[in-house]
């Protein structure tokens, strides 16, 4: 009795978290709009890659019914179970989390994109690993753009020499630069960060290299990073609510 009761409050609660997520996503569409508008951008220049690391299947394929295709995952394991769950959908999975070698073979056959990618050893394995009947998958290097305090990314003075090499990578496609600023409140600091996210991906294009994307901004500032030229807002807060464990993506070695 109380088991049931207990199941169907909680049957009530999964209802309206999974109507809500309609509701965020429209607002953070119009957000993002607003935030290309006052860019002097057009709001279909910047794609809404949802982020749904944590979240269950079902709020994945809640968002999906209200429309958004593209989802975002950082953890090896827990993305290629949801990527399973939800292969009738036709949705496009992106792996944004810390790649180590020995899960670059799941990572290459369950996603579309890889933003994370920090050194060629992955690359080369990514590249190696891909399906021959898939197409080539679509990557991005990661950039710190921070200096010492973040441990993943590329250093700035060795990106040219990873995208070069990258590029040459039969079964990869190099779309562009990711980078995940240290999180600050000052807008100021924000838009110098992606700025220089932006300056990084022009001087590959003056050395022949052009790259159309740039994975940047993320719920609590992805004006700033629009403002900059952000082809891609990774976005999970504000689609899904506030995540109940840390995001290990971030900080050092991922659980899975
Ligand atoms: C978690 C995560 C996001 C989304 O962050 P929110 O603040 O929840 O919008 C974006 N990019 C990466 C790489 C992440 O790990």
């Amino acid at each position: 009795m109380l088991y049931s009761t207990a199941l169907t409050a909680q049957n009530q609660a999964l209802e309206e978290y999974k109507s809500g997520i309609s509701e965020r996503l429209q607002n953070l569409i119009a957000r993002i709009a607003g935030a290309a508008r006052s860019a002097g951008r057009p709001a279909d220049e910047v794609r809404l890659l949802a982020v749904s690391k944590t979240w269950p299947a079902e709020a994945v394929r809640s968002a999906a019914a209200a429309g958004q295709q593209a989802f975002g995952e950082n953890y090896v394991q827990e993305g290629v179970a949801k990527v399973e769950a939800l292969a009738g959908l036709g949705l496009e999975w992106h792996f944004i989390g810390p790649l180590q070698s020995n899960k670059t073979r799941l990572v290459a056959n369950h996603f579309a994109w890889v933003h994370s990618i920090d050194r060629l050893r992955i690359a080369q394995r990514l590249s190696e690993q891909r399906d021959v009947h898939l197409p080539p998958l679509q990557v991005c290097l990661q950039v710190n753009v921070s200096g010492e305090d973040s441990k993943s990314g590329v250093a700035p003075d060795e990106l040219p020499a990873l995208a070069l090499a990258v590029a040459a990578l039969p079964r990869l496609r190099l779309r562009g630069l990711m980078a995940i600023p240290e999180p600050t409140s000052d807008t100021a600091l924000q838009r110098r960060r992606f700025a220089q996210l932006r300056q990084l991906r022009d001087a590959l294009a003056a050395q022949g290299l052009v790259l159309d994307t740039l994975s940047m901004g993320m719920s609590d500032d992805l004006e700033a990073a629009i403002a900059e030229g952000s082809t891609m807002v990774r976005v999970g807060t504000a689609i899904f609510g506030a995540r109940t464990y840390p995001a290990q993506g971030t900080a050092g070695p991922a659980a899975s």
